[in-house]
């Protein structure tokens, strides 16, 4: 195990969050070691944060299908990039703190997603994606997701390209 995957059964496992003593047991790890990794690991921690408190403020939507805390996160982290323009979500991050400005605070952190647009489909790791807020903002619910990946999204990643540029 190494911190990363300590500091994520710490904070997100349904079998081991919050239990220390467990995860030494388990995993014949030294306490010490842990509190370093803990430490270490401040960012990280910081973005489970922010991931679990986006869980917990849409878990109880009827159209939320995302069961487990677990699964969200597993989901979540499988994406660095947005899906459709596949700008990495670290630069998008950095412009929009650094030069695009939106008047909702929306843009610094990515977006869920459903592809394809229906009143009926639940979000779940079938249907959704993880979308820049431009890409999301743009495609609305006008389009399904291939149809806006291959005719809108590329324009958009050239944007970013763009304004990732003059940041150099
Ligand atoms: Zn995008």
């Amino acid at each position: 195990m190494n911190s990363k995957e300590f500091i994520v059964k710490y904070t997100i496992s349904s079998d081991y969050s919050d239990k220390i003593d467990k995860i030494v047991k388990d995993f014949s790890l030294d306490k010490n070691l842990c509190w370093k990794w803990y430490e270490q690991e401040k960012d990280l921690r910081t973005e489970i944060n922010r991931i679990k408190s986006l869980y917990s403020s849409r878990k109880n939507d009827k159209e939320f299908g995302f069961k487990t805390i677990d699964k969200f996160y597993f989901w979540y982290s499988s994406f660095n990039k947005c899906y459709y323009c596949e700008t990495k979500f670290e630069d998008i991050k950095l412009l929009f703190e650094k030069t695009i400005k939106t008047n909702s605070g929306r843009g610094s952190n990515p977006e869920i997603d459903r592809k394809n647009p229906g009143k009926s489909i639940p979000y779940n790791s079938d249907t959704s994606v993880l979308s820049c807020y431009i890409c999301n903002n743009s495609k609305s619910d006008l389009m399904d997701g291939d149809t806006f990946k291959e005719t809108i999204a590329p324009g958009i990643k050239k944007y970013y390209d763009l304004k990732l540029l003059e940041l150099k």
